[in-house]
């Protein structure tokens, strides 16, 4: 099996692996607990904390664990929100390309009376600093832009509007679960308020996430319960989990520049090779994206087919988002990037991993050209594309 789809979930490294495992037999203790094995597991909860804080450059005080990136996003936003209506403004900046985890949020935040402004990422995938500065106004009481897209893999200029909200005074989050442990992030440089990351995006393990919140920053009671997180996110905590996050992130921080030089290599083969399929586009700024994503579209076809036929062929693929199939919507990224929706219906993602090799993107390029060829043959569309149509692509 070829898998390609890291932008859905990875697979856990043998090292944080490794490092979960005396937590669930011999380091089992509550870290709330005052004797000594509670006072043990305190010091492993402690020392994760440390690390994950280093690796984005934070305090270690300003890292909160949590369930995951989906519990961060939504922790984020409403902690901002509560303090903006406090302050009588409900306005908030966002743009058209987020996640489910956060635009569904928003959703609930206007069945709660606050506006929400979706800045346009025009055909590259990217927002435009000038943009935000505009939708900015004195109501604005948050804005939320992810790091990186889990679609398109484009990576927006995270450090200029952090800028542009300090000097507003506006609370600035950004959802960076793609980004994290993938390119560098340092929230000093970034001038974010928060950050939501996710450890199974990363190798690490899945249910487990954490949020960086800037000191001074409000943040208001998320799970109510006990005293764990400083008071703010109530429930035992899932040592082994973030445990084995922590580690995934050192080891993937360590490795960034690596791996980084690796898969833009072969992300930029399958570019090249698939490139050459006609009427096909590629989807998303070639060079302002994650080293791991290769979206594309193709003319003529459905995405969910070809994700079907290159499973059967042993490669695991994605077409719009995960969060996504199943309804016949296509992808609002890519319907943001002013692609028609027969069109956007053709795409097909596949993200790299560290672990991916040259062989398996052989392979991958292969597989693609002929199952493009195969579907355009018994295509409608194609056929009467090919009869004199108009190509949009
Ligand atoms: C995966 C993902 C999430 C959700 O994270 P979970 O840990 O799966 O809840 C949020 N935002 C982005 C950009 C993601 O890719």
């Amino acid at each position: 099996m070829i898998y390609l789809d890291n932008a859905g979930t990875t697979k856990i490294s043998a090292k944080a692996k490794e490092a979960m495992m005396p937590f669930f037999d011999e380091i089992y203790g509550n870290a709330s607990s005052l004797h000594m094995a509670g006072q043990i597991a305190k010091e492993h909860l402690e020392s994760a904390r440390t690390k994950i804080a280093k690796a984005i450059n934070a305090e270690p005080s300003e890292v909160y664990f949590t369930s995951g990136g989906t519990e961060s996003d939504n922790w984020a936003i409403s902690t901002a929100c509560k303090f903006g209506a406090l302050k009588g403004k409900k306005h908030i900046v966002t743009s058209a390309i987020e996640h489910h985890a956060v635009l569904h949020v928003l959703d609930e935040m206007k069945k709660q009376g606050f506006k929400v402004t979706y800045l346009p990422v025009y055909e590259n995938g990217i927002v435009r600093v000038e943009d935000v500065k505009k939708a900015i106004t004195p109501e604005t009481c948050l804005v939320t832009i992810m790091f990186a897209n889990n679609e398109i893999g484009t990576i927006q200029p995270i450090e200029e509007i952090g800028k542009i909200c300090a000097e507003s005074g506006v609370i600035f989050h950004s959802d960076a679960v793609q980004a994290v442990g993938h390119v560098k992030v340092d929230v000093k440089t970034l001038k974010v308020n928060m950050l939501s990351m996710s450890g199974h995006k990363f190798h690490g393990p899945k249910g487990v996430g954490a949020l960086y919140v800037k000191k001074g920053t409000p943040l208001f009671n998320f799970i109510h319960g006990g005293a764990q997180e400083q008071n703010r996110r109530a429930g035992t905590e899932n040592l082994a989990g973030i445990v084995g996050m922590s580690v995934a992130l050192e080891e993937a921080v360590e490795e960034i520049e690596s791996t980084s030089k690796k898969l833009t290599e072969l992300r930029d083969l399958l570019l090249t090779e698939l490139s050459k399929i006609e009427h096909s586009k590629i989807n998303g700024d070639k060079v302002k994206r994650l080293p791991n994503n290769f979206n594309m579209c193709f003319e003529g076809i459905e995405g969910e087919s070809l994700l079907l036929l290159l499973s059967d062929a042993g490669v695991c693929a994605s077409s719009g988002s995960a969060c996504t199939s199943g309804s016949l919507d296509p992808s609002h990224v890519l319907l943001a990037l002013g692609l028609p929706h027969e069109v956007a219906h053709g795409s097909l993602r596949l993200t790299l991993s560290r672990y991916t090799t040259k062989e398996e993107i052989l392979t991958t390029i292969k597989e693609v050209k002929r199952v493009v060829e195969l579907l355009r043959k018994m295509s409608p569309v194609w056929d009467s594309l090919q009869k004199g149509g108009k190509h949009v692509i």
